[in-house]
This record gives C-alpha cells, sequence and structure tokens, in this order.
C-alpha cells in the first residue's frame, strides 16, 4: 500500500497515542509533551491494574514466547527473530516504522510473511476505537512487508460464568479494520502536524472530551466554564455544543424561545429565581409511604475484570461492604460490615446484613436499582436467600426519587447525586477531611487493602472505608430529618 510519509517520520507515535490524536489534538500533544498532567486517579488505575490482569491471563491460551518490552531495538530484534526463526505465536511482538512503535498483544505467524493480529482488550464487549488500535499495528505490519491476513479482538465473554465456558471471546473485526485503513494517511498528516509544532494546538472543548472516553485533562480545558452553566442542564445532549458554538455559557445567557423539556424546567426555574424548586404535595406522599423503624442502607463492591468466585462474571460488582443506620423510636444506631480478606465476600455480606435489617420498617437507600441489583445477584447465586432477599427488596424505598421527582435546587448543579445534594442539604456534614472521598477510590482502596498482611496499614485503609461508607448512610438519615422539615 502506499504509505504517505517515507521520509518524514512521526517519532514517538505508538497506538494509544495515536488513538488519543484522533480523540483530540491538544490530548495528544499534552501526552507527548506534558506527560506529568496524565497521573491516574486510583480508581482509574484500579481498573488498568484489573485490565492488565485478564490480558495476561489471554496470553495463556496460546503457546507462545514473549518478547521483553524495553529496551525498544532489543524488542525490535527479538522479534524479528521470531519471526525468521517460524515461531507461531509471538506476545508483544514489537514493530517500527516512520517512526511509530507498536506492540501486538498476539501475532499468531502463519509463515512467508503472512500474520494474524490479535489486540486483547478487558472489556466484555467491541468498541468502536478498537479498529482504530487494530488499523495502526496493521498500517506499521504492512510498512515492514508482512502481509496482515486477520485482525482480531480477544474480549472478555460477559455470558461466562465462573468457572464454566471460556473467559474470553474471539471476534474477526478485519472488515471493519479494512475500512479504517484509508483515513491512516490523512490522520497521521494531521498527527504530524501536531507532534512538530512548538506550542499547543488551539483546540476547543467539544463533544469529542468525553467521546470515546471521559479526557483527564477536562480540569484544564473547561476551566473558562462557570461552575453553573448550560452544561449543567439535565440532559441537554447536542444541544448545549450548538449554544456553546453561539458563545452561549451561563444559563441567564440563553434565548428567550429556549424552555427546555418539562423535565429540565425546574432546574432552569431554580436558576432563574435562586431557590430550590419543591413539589410539596408530591414530597409529602413520598415521604408518607415510610414505615418506622427507618434502616439507612449502602453498599460498596469490587469489580474483578477475571471472575474469581462461583457463579460471577467479568466485572461483576461484588458486595463487600455495608453500613446500615437504623432509626427505631428516635434512637440511632449504627451497624456495619467489611469483608477484609480476597476470598469470597457474598455469604458473609449476606449473613450479617439480613441479621441486623429486622421483618419490618422502611429500608432508605440512595438510587435503589444499585442495592436492589446486588441483592438480586446474590439471591440467584444462593437461593437459599431468595425468601428473604425478596422481603428486603419489597421494603426499598429510593430517596434519591425525592431529588429526582419534587425536590430540585441549581446548586446540585443538575445532579441527584448524593454527593451534590448533601451539601447543599446537610452542609454541615462534609465528605471533606476523610480518607476515602467517593466510591471509584473506595472500591480501589479496597482491592489495595485485601492484598495486605493483617497491620497497621490494613487497618488503616479497613478504618477509612468503613469511615466512608458509614458517612453515606449517616447522609441520608441527614438529609431525610431536612426533608421532613421542609
Ligand atoms: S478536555 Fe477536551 S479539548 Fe481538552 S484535551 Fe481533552 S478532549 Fe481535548
Amino acid at each position: 500500500m502506499d504509505h504517505p510519509f517515507s521520509e518524514t517520520e512521526i517519532p514517538g507515535l505508538s497506538k494509544s497515542r495515536y488513538v488519543a490524536g484522533l480523540q483530540c489534538p491538544l490530548l495528544l500533544y499534552h501526552k507527548v509533551n506534558s506527560p506529568a498532567l496524565f497521573s491516574p486517579e486510583p480508581f482509574a488505575q484500579y481498573q488498568f491494574d484489573q485490565g492488565k490482569a485478564a490480558g495476561r491471563l489471554a496470553t495463556k491460551l496460546y503457546e507462545g514466547v514473549r518478547i521483553p518490552e524495553f529496551p525498544l531495538e532489543e524488542s525490535l530484534a527479538k522479534t524479528k527473530k521470531a519471526l525468521d526463526e517460524g515461531k507461531e505465536n509471538i506476545f508483544e511482538a514489537a514493530f517500527s516504522f516512520q517512526g511509530i512503535h507498536v506492540k501486538v498483544d498476539i501475532l499468531v505467524n502463519h509463515g512467508d510473511g503472512h500474520v494474524d493480529i490479535i489486540e486483547v482488550k478487558s472489556s466484555t464487549k467491541v468498541k468502536d476505537q478498537h479498529f482504530d488500535d487494530l488499523a495502526i499495528q496493521r498500517f506499521v505490519l504492512e510498512g515492514n512487508d508482512l502481509s496482515v491476513d486477520s485482525a482480531f479482538l480477544l474480549h472478555m465473554n460477559p455470558d461466562y460464568r465462573h468457572p464454566d465456558g471460556p473467559l474470553f471471546l474471539l471476534s474477526d473485526e478485519s472488515s471493519a479494520v479494512d475500512a479504517r485503513m484509508k483515513d491512516i494517511p490523512e490522520n497521521l498528516r494531521a498527527i504530524r502536524k501536531v507532534l512538530r509544532a512548538k506550542e499547543p494546538p488551539k483546540t476547543d472543548i467539544g463533544p469529542h472530551c468525553g467521546k470515546p472516553d471521559d479526557c483527564p485533562l477536562k480540569k484544564q480545558c473547561w476551566k473558562h466554564i462557570p461552575e453553573l452553566s448550560i452544561f449543567n442542564i439535565p440532559n441537554l445532549r447536542s444541544e448545549k455544543w450548538e449554544f456553546y458554538k453561539q458563545g452561549i455559557v451561563e444559563i441567564g445567557q440563553l434565548p428567550d424561545w429556549f424552555k427546555g423539556k418539562p423535565y429540565q424546567k425546574p432546574f432552569l426555574d431554580s436558576c432563574k429565581t435562586g431557590k430550590p424548586i419543591i413539589d410539596k404535595p408530591g414530597l409529602k406522599s413520598k415521604l408518607a409511604e415510610l414505615k418506622e423503624p427507618l434502616y439507612f442502607m449502602d453498599f460498596e463492591t469490587l469489580m474483578l475484570a477475571v471472575p474469581a468466585h462461583a457463579g460471577t462474571k467479568p466485572w461483576q460488582q461484588l458486595t463487600v461492604q455495608w453500613s446500615v443506620h437504623a432509626l427505631k423510636n428516635g434512637k440511632l444506631e449504627h451497624r456495619e460490615f467489611i469483608h477484609d480478606s480476597a476470598g469470597d465476600p457474598r455469604i458473609p455480606f449476606i449473613e450479617s446484613l439480613l441479621e441486623v435489617l429486622g421483618d419490618s420498617g422502611s429500608i432508605i437507600v440512595y438510587s435503589a436499582p444499585f442495592e436492589t441489583g446486588r441483592l438480586e445477584e446474590i439471591a440467584e447465586a444462593f437461593p437459599q436467600y431468595r425468601e428473604r432477599i425478596d422481603k428486603v427488596i419489597a421494603r426499598v424505598w429510593d430517596q434519591l426519587l425525592v431529588f429526582k421527582n419534587h425536590y430540585c435546587d441549581s446548586r446540585f448543579k443538575g445532579s441527584n447525586s448524593l454527593k451534590k445534594v448533601l451539601p447543599v442539604i446537610v452542609p454541615e456534614l462534609s465528605y471533606k477531611g476523610l480518607d476515602v472521598q467517593e466510591g471509584g477510590t473506595a472500591m480501589a482502596e479496597y482491592a489495595r487493602m485485601v492484598s495486605l498482611p493483617a497491620g497497621k496499614e490494613k487497618d488503616k485503609i479497613k478504618n477509612s472505608l468503613l469511615e466512608y461508607c458509614k458517612l453515606d448512610t449517616l447522609a441520608m438519615v441527614e438529609i431525610l430529618g431536612k426533608l421532613k422539615g421542609v
């Protein structure tokens, strides 16, 4: 095929940088020139580590030789040697062409210069951006005079239930990759321009900031957007970008003709008046559903890319911790549980939970599908708990629905999440100052805690996790108190 830069190289371009360049030139520029901006958040690092573990397991499906990752010159030479020696499967096979370096997760060598490429992904489905990832690999391999017969994705099987069935599915994406090949010359031209520039490109924010993945540079690039803006209007979708293009950012700049959909109106009205919009009769009848004693319940979970416990699937939310505040006759009690080893947490979790929930009274959660979904999964895996779990689910009352349907305040910034609602409704209660302040970090810290031997560090993380989950349920107690006073 006709390669565009046989004389002009693009030094330092890798497949991940190529994909970043397709998302946004500014993102690519910073990836290359300011790597310090990209220190991953604990949850992103946790997901990355899980993906790596899945990738290592996937290569065990094949017999092959592994090429050392560094240094590059050695990886390239060893790949060439393995191909020349006719090795059938080569892991992390390294190739370079026009300064673009790629590592093929699994290279299947058919001999006579014919190969297949297999890209391993820990996702449970094929995603559009995977085709670009495979396409740039094929481009570099063809530049090395290899013929890529097929391009595959080896991804996790969403229907896998541990330990039965294949954990990975091999999907032939050759035609989708074929369709991307024609775009590569033009893409590389644009990327070369970015990488040769002395200054960052003047790329404005846009839908690309969240597509295909949420960009880690949003904090910097979105600085000019005020805390409360058109981007906070619930479900404004592509319309917000139309407004942005016209220079409309603040709610007050919206044209008179824009009235918003019925579900956006309370938010817009609250922005206009600066006051909460409360449907008092609706709120009253929602609160009237509550039956004493009241239990406030919250779960924390762990997601394992590679399932470790019977009947679980890849990335399943495994319940590992609960917090319950019980309000009986005006007296508040707190109970909690955390599973602190790597064994199956589900039975100790559900046994301890059922013990504290009693037989009657409302069970208040924040966003019921999460808690009821986890309970359903346990009932499916352990039918001996089905009857008792069904009774618990029937008592669940969702506090989030109050804010979704009856109580809107512009200071929630268009969200109904507990983390946005709490500081407005109960400003005296805060996650600030806790070691763990949100769910993603809690999961990453939990995974670290169970991997540690007994000792001070393990206890410290355990206590931080208990404090965090306890505040989630205490927050619901305090919010309910305020709602009753409205
Ligand atoms: S936040 Fe948006 S504009 Fe900024 S680098 Fe990321 S994708 Fe590009």
